[in-house]
Parts: structure tokens; C-alpha cells; sequence
């Protein structure tokens, strides 16, 4: 089977093309696993973090992919269309995957990293971490819903906000913009503020139904219940907390923070910003189930992603692309 494989990290700016196309053996099942024979897989930024080093995969060579599209060609439930998300496995035992929150178990193992993913014709993976699609969703939709999605699905989760209440949204990339089209359908009478630094990215949210959209630092209209945050540095979280309403929350739905403008951090004003018994709260990946709601919630409101094809021999150019923001939609690998 072919697969396009990260030997060694790289900086995609001066080397554009950190994945090479190898031939080599489809995978050999063990017990409790099916086979998949992939028909698209999501390309998303966390793969650039891996690739230049920020967040290094656990081991290499690897095989990235965690948004993935399939045919189970091998194993149980034969010829069923499936996805699988950054969740491949845990213990389902500890106290966390008892509670629910199997994304935060010790022995939390991710797809594309732990286990060879998506840039590849086949890949293998445990049989009860597969995702039936709903036949309303293309195999290239459903890509990017099971990661940007799924994740701002978890976050919008986690703000813990009751209809009619007012969300906030900090950063208006890939995730953020598929979590207002979520929160509109399920909270219909809350209303939605977007704050990002980009004009092009506010008339987007204004279009799709934001009653507001501003700047990072600008104010609103009025203090809001809950906000989710996307983006890599910290002073848009100070700002949320300036706008948070008494007992709101903030979520934080972001990997990794940028080092930049950390003493920002330093300035917060307790009074203003943490006081009246506000939240703070970071999102880490996702559970199966979130993986499962979204899937259903995004068939029953007919929300689609915008995305942008690739075949998977061109992973590179995809990569170069999302590195120089050249981003209109999801990209995803045809294979
Ligand atoms: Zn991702
Ligand atoms: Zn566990």
C-alpha cells in the first residue's frame, strides 16, 4: 500500500516536502481490530506542529492522519463506512473512562501518532474506535468534522451554556466557525459574538449569523456567559476575562500556547477579571462520544464543512499551503 510517511522533523519553510511517498505492506490485523481501506483523510494544523517539532509525534517513522474516512475492508461490521478521530484508544477502566472523559486517561492513545493514521491507503485500527458516517455526510465532509469539529463540539460542551445565554467565540479558524453553525442549532436563542484580529473572517461570522463581530480587544455590546478560545497566544484570554460575565465560563480549545505575549498574564487585574467567581477551563481532545453527538447533531442540522481536495501524493502541497494561511475551508486527501 502507498502511504505518505514523516521520517524525520522539518521545518516546512525551508523544507517543503517532510513526507515521502513509501510502498510497503497492508497492515496484519490483531484480535479486536478492523482494517480500513481510507477514501479521504483531513489534513490539520496540529500535523504541522508535529512535522516542525512543536508537539513531536511519540515516535518515528510515522504516519500522520487523525481525520479519517473509510470502508472497514477487514473485521467486524465488513463494508460499513466509518471515520476514526484523534481518539484510537484507552484503558476503559480508570476513573476518567469510567466518568466519561476517556480523552484525559493515562493511557489515552492517539490516531496518527501512537498508531500510523490517514496518509495511507489502509490503515488498522481497534474496532470499538470507529465512527459510523451518516449517509447525509460525503466522505470529504466528514474529514474535518472529526477533528476542528468534534474538538469545538467538546469546547461548546465544556462552556456549559444554557439556551438563550451569550457565547463569545475567540478566533474564527476551522473550529471556532463550525462551533457557531453547532451553536446556533443547538441553543437557538443565544446570541453569538466573534472576536478576531482578521476583517475577511468577521463578515464570514456576520454572514453566518454572529450578531457581533469585532477585534481581540474591542468590547462588545454586552459581558457574555461563556467564550471559547482558539487561538495560540494568551492576550485574547485576558480580554475574554474582561468581557466574561459574573460566573461565566472561558474555555481555552487550544493545543499548545505561543511563549510571545505571556507577561500579559502579569497585568490581570483580579477585580475585573477573575473575580465573581469566573472559570477558566482548557478542552484536551475528545471522547468517542463527543465524536458520535457531532456526527448525528451535524446530519440533523445540515452542517457542512467548506473544504478544499488533495491527492494524498500531494500531502506536501497541502501542508505549504495551510503554513502560508492560505486556508479557504478544510483541506482534505482524496486517496
Ligand atoms: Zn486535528
Ligand atoms: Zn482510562
Amino acid at each position: 500500500m502507498k502511504a505518505m510517511v514523516l521520517e524525520s522533523l522539518a521545518d516546512v519553510r525551508t523544507n517543503p516536502t517532510p513526507l515521502r511517498l513509501f510502498s510497503f505492506p497492508e497492515p496484519t490485523l490483531t484480535e479486536g481490530e478492523v482494517l480500513l481501506r481510507v477514501t479521504r483523510c483531513g489534513v490539520c494544523h496540529t500535523e504541522l506542529d508535529e512535522i516542525e517539532g512543536r508537539t513531536p509525534p511519540p515516535r518515528l517513522p510515522v504516519v500522520l492522519g487523525h481525520q479519517v474516512v473509510g470502508v472497514i475492508e477487514e473485521g467486524e461490521n465488513k463494508e460499513l463506512r466509518v471515520g476514526v478521530a484523534w481518539i484510537a484508544s484507552a484503558c476503559g477502566k480508570c476513573q476518567h473512562c469510567l466518568a466519561g472523559n476517556e480523552n484525559l486517561c493515562a493511557e489515552f492513545k492517539a490516531t496518527g501518532r501512537d498508531i500510523n493514521g490517514g496518509y495511507a491507503e489502509y490503515m488498522k485500527v481497534r474496532a470499538d474506535f470507529v465512527h459510523p458516517i451518516p449517509d447525509s455526510i460525503s466522505d470529504s465532509e466528514a474529514a474535518p468534522l472529526l477533528c476542528a469539529g468534534a474538538v469545538g463540539y467538546r469546547a461548546l460542551k465544556l462552556c456549559n451554556l444554557q439556551d438563550g445565554q451569550s457565547l463569545g467565540l475567540m478566533g474564527f479558524g476551522g473550529s471556532n466557525h463550525l462551533v457557531l453553525k453547532t451553536a446556533k442549532h443547538k441553543y437557538p436563542n443565544s446570541q453569538i459574538f466573534v472576536f478576531t484580529r482578521n476583517a475577511q473572517e468577521r463578515e464570514f461570522a456576520l454572514s453566518l449569523g454572529a450578531v457581533w463581530a469585532g477585534a481581540i480587544n474591542e468590547t462588545p455590546p454586552q459581558m457574555l456567559n461563556a467564550l471559547i478560545d482558539t487561538t495560540p497566544v494568551w492576550g485574547p484570554i485576558s480580554e475574554a476575562l474582561k468581557v466574561l460575565s459574573p460566573g461565566g465560563r472561558l474555555v481555552i480549545n487550544a493545543i499548545r500556547k505561543e511563549e510571545v505575549d505571556k507577561e500579559v498574564l502579569l497585568n490581570l487585574d483580579y477585580p475585573s477579571q477573575l473575580w465573581m467567581e469566573k472559570e477558566i477551563k482548557s478542552v484536551a481532545n475528545v471522547t468517542r462520544q463527543d465524536v458520535r453527538e457531532f456526527l448525528q447533531l451535524t446530519a440533523e442540522a445540515n452542517i457542512k464543512p467548506e473544504y478544499q481536495e488533495y491527492e494524498l501524493e500531494d500531502a506536501n502541497q497541502a501542508l505549504v499551503e495551510m503554513k502560508q494561511g492560505k486556508i479557504r475551508g478544510a483541506k482534505v486527501l482524496r486517496i
